[in-house]
């Protein structure tokens, strides 16, 4: 058996009322010993539920929870109680500290519910723990007199003053600048790699999801799917990927808001909606809808691209979209170039090429480049083209990730790198991830 299990666990607020709440709902899963595992969704979608379900802080409605084969339904509160003090270290993103206690009586507090240890051992194990996550130097100060990340800190101490076996996370950095961040999730790392903890995360933020070896996504109270991103010692892969579900695995990481089933029937106004935020952030939500709705009508070839840039500055209440002239010629031109090379990658070019003495994905992929560098970049020399071209076609073939391409397209050129500009690189790979994502049904008509 594995060291969690979760069978079809559902946690209704105010159930059978008008106001009932479905928090969690049939969830299902299994977590290895020594994993390191992240629960990624949106804010409402029933993370922390599903997290305090595991903690034992929270009993499910339906379906049942063990940790180490036992049953949590059948412990009284106060081997409950016991239980996740002993197995289950928690960090939240609030900290949970005692403002009034100095940072080394928040690490023994803990331990004090446990009767265990003298004050010495209780005090030498603080400061172990304390000098682990490096803030063992100001063991003696109050939580206030810290920076943020490192109030943090004291929350990963805490966690493990029992020796828990199991960390549970809710958004531990949640509330960090990125540097504190890193750091934290440093920690984290060190304590699954080192010290042998079995992690689960709970975070918002796709920035960290490749930390873990494996990835649930919530949606709606749901697991809608699970992503392995490496194999943990003790989680066997069930099966082998094909070539479409890595393909897809790789889109999805790129736009992990999409769900499994939005992402496979690449619903048309979904991918719209992805395009028009991806050039429209500044937009209210008024004209970020219609927005979507026009791009929509554009990619099926509903409208041609006169009609998508005579609506895109037609007034809101006349049912356009209200963008002043300037910006709505800019925005449609953008448009059409993206569309443009998705459409490029979908067509038949074998004649062209061979007139040109060219493959026919080698000339697609010179020509998305040529489209990026223009767009982009401006001028670089022939070897670091070369080297984008090399790219470009490794990413759409799909031998290559996001990340990939982006470190690579970062990366000094001495180091085997493409040597742009952090910024550019940005810009570059959201053009390209969106051209790959629009390629993906987009129809003959779209002209
Ligand atoms: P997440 O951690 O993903 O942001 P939560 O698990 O905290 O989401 O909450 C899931 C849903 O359940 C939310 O819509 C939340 O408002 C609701 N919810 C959480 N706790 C309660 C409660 N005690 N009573 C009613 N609804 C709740
Ligand atoms: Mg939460």
């Amino acid at each position: 058996m594995s060291l969690i299990e979760i069978k079809n666990a559902s946690v209704v607020y105010n159930e059978g009322a008008d106001n009932q709440m479905d928090a969690l709902l049939g969830a299902s899963l299994e977590i290895e010993n020594e994993e390191y595992v992240i629960i990624f969704g949106p804010s409402g979608c029933g993370k922390s539920t599903l997290l305090n379900v595991i903690a034992g802080l929270e009993k499910p409605t339906r379906g049942e929870v063990y940790i180490n084969n036992e049953n949590l339904d059948k412990m009284n509160a106060d081997q409950l109680a016991k239980f996740h003090c002993v197995k289950i270290g928690m960090i939240f993103q609030a900290y949970n500290i005692l403002p009034s206690l100095s940072v080394r009586d928040n690490i023994i507090l803990p331990q004090m519910f446990l009767g265990a240890n003298n004050r010495k051992a209780r005090r030498e194990k603080a400061d172990e723990l304390l000098d682990k996550v490096g803030i063992l130097e100001q063991a003696d100060k109050i939580p206030s007199e810290l920076s943020g990340g490192q109030q943090q800190r004291i929350g990963i101490a805490r966690a493990l003053i029992n020796d828990q076996p199991i960390i549970l996370a809710d958004e531990p950095v949640g509330n960090l600048d990125s540097k504190s961040a890193q750091n934290v999730m440093g920690i984290l790392k060190g304590l699954n790699e080192e010290d042998k903890k079995t992690i689960i995360m709970v975070t918002h933020n796709p920035e960290y999801l490749d930390y873990a070896h494996r990835v649930f996504y919530m949606k709606d109270g749901k697991i809608e799917r699970e992503v392995v991103n490496k194999k943990s010692e003790h989680h066997k892969e069930k099966k082998e990927v094909t070539p479409q579900e890595k393909e897809f695995e790789m889109l999805s990481r790129s736009f992990p808001g999409l769900s499994e089933a939005q992402l496979h029937l690449l619903m048309t106004p979904f991918k719209a909606k992805i395009l028009a935020e991806y050039l429209t952030t500044p937009y209210d939500v008024e004209e970020n809808q219609r927005l979507s709705e026009f791009m929509g009508k554009r990619i099926l070839g509903k409208f041609d691209r006169a009609k998508l840039r005579m609506i895109l500055d037609r007034p809101l209440e006349k049912g356009g979209v209200g963008l002043d002239e300037r910006t709505a010629i800019n925005f449609s031109l953008e448009v059409e170039k993206v569309i443009e090379n998705a459409k490029l990658l979908q067509r038949d070019l074998s004649e062209i090429a061979m007139r040109l003495g060219l493959e026919e994905n080698d000339l697609k992929v010179k020509l998305v480049v040529r489209h990026l560098i223009r767009s982009f970049i401006k001028y670089v020399d022939d070897s670091q083209k070369e080297r984008m071209e090399s790219l470009v076609r490794k990413r759409l073939s799909n031998e290559i990730d996001r990340e990939t391409l982006k470190t690579a397209l970062d990366l000094p050129f001495k180091e085997g790198g493409v040597g742009l500009d952090k910024r550019l690189v940005k810009k570059i790979v959201r053009e390209l991830e969106v051209i790959l994502l629009v390629k993906f049904g987009i129809t003959e008509n779209t002209r």
